[in-house]
């Protein structure tokens, strides 16, 4: 359920049954419901490390035990983690804890890390990394029998920008492993100071327990609405993601921000202030949205409006 919508969008593309698995009461996959679920047509089982919604880690090495018996596959999802958890792991940063979610357990088959998040390449760049060659073979298409002569694409764009390929090659050498050793430990102190100034805001409450780049947290409060804050600390310019089911909303920590977390918590706490007062009037009036998108139960409706949005959106 948490796992990145991307997912649905390659079942979608591939035709391939999507069997969703809710989340334990930290938040991370439910093995119970992962037992349950499986069965002898599974070709693969998904886990983010971490996913975006709260930053949660599925505890891979359980994942692990729990799949292999069925000989599947195992990806595990590091477009977020892949430039920082291994920094973390390294970091010794007090309140952080080493975390086995990689190749270094051998049921996962392969990871997908994107360099044009925490790698600080470009959009386009992002990598999937396979165990095997044999498992790697099968993204490839081969012709033989085209007028065009042999024709072999290793992945599923055809012809790619080499120019992309250069400026991930160039991030990489430039920021190079203390770069990003930097950048996580600073990405992770940041992330410690927003959880304990959330944790002190009684009407808060955070969401899951890794220390991560994203800090999530909902409204304990019923006078607050968290899409209401979400309006009024946009109109003070912030840009944070809005979450359903629970309503929350989340922070994601980059080396741009991590020097903002204290001027986040005084906004957001005048943001609280404002909205439990109900006479907020804010510029960016999206709280009803979001409110009655979270309530939907026929979310065919909902889809057909995002089209018809992304339409109006390539006309303009
Ligand atoms: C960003 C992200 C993706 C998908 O990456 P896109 O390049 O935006 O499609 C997948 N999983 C996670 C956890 C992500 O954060």
């Amino acid at each position: 359920m948490s796992a990145h919508a991307a997912i649905h969008k390659a079942a979608e593309y591939f035709n391939i049954k999507l069997i969703l698995i809710g989340t334990d009461r930290h938040g991370r996959l439910s093995l119970s419901e992962l037992k349950q679920k499986m069965n002898r047509n599974v070709i693969l089982v998904y886990a983010s490390a971490p996913g975006y919604p709260h930053g949660i880690i599925d505890p891979v090495e359980d994942i692990a035990k729990c799949v292999s018996s069925w000989g599947c596959c195992l990806h595990v999802d590091a477009c977020l983690g892949g430039f920082l958890l291994p920094f973390i792991n390294d970091s010794q940063v007090h309140g952080t804890k080493k975390i086995k979610y990689g190749f270094e357990i051998p049921a996962v088959t392969s990871m997908s890390v994107d360099t044009h998040k925490y790698g600080c390449a470009h959009k386009g760049s992002s990598v999937v990394l396979y165990r095997s060659r044999s498992i790697r073979k099968f993204q490839y298409t081969a012709v033989t029998s085209w007028t065009g002569g042999m024709y072999i694409s290793p992945s599923q764009p055809g012809s790619r920008s080499g120019g992309l390929v250069a400026q991930t090659w160039a991030a990489l050498n430039y920021f190079g492993h203390d770069g990003y050793a930097k950048m996580a430990r600073s990405i992770v102190e940041a992330s410690l100071l927003l959880r304990k100034r959330i944790l002190n805001i009684p009407q808060l409450e955070l969401i899951g327990e890794d220390v991560t780049m994203i800090v999530a947290w909902k409204s304990k409060d019923k006078g607050i609405d968290i899409y209401v804050i979400n309006d009024l600390l946009t109109d003070m310019g912030w840009h944070l993601s809005v979450l359903h089911s629970p309503p929350a909303l989340h922070f994601c920590i980059t080396s741009a921000n991590v020097d903002s977390i204290d001027l986040l918590i005084d906004d957001l706490l005048k943001a609280m202030k404002c909205a439990k007062s109900g006479k907020h009037n804010s510029k960016n009036s999206r709280a009803p949205i979001y409110g009655m998108a979270n309530k939907m139960s026929n979310t065919s409706i909902v889809d057909d409006l995002l089209k018809d949005v992304q339409d109006s959106i390539d006309q303009s």
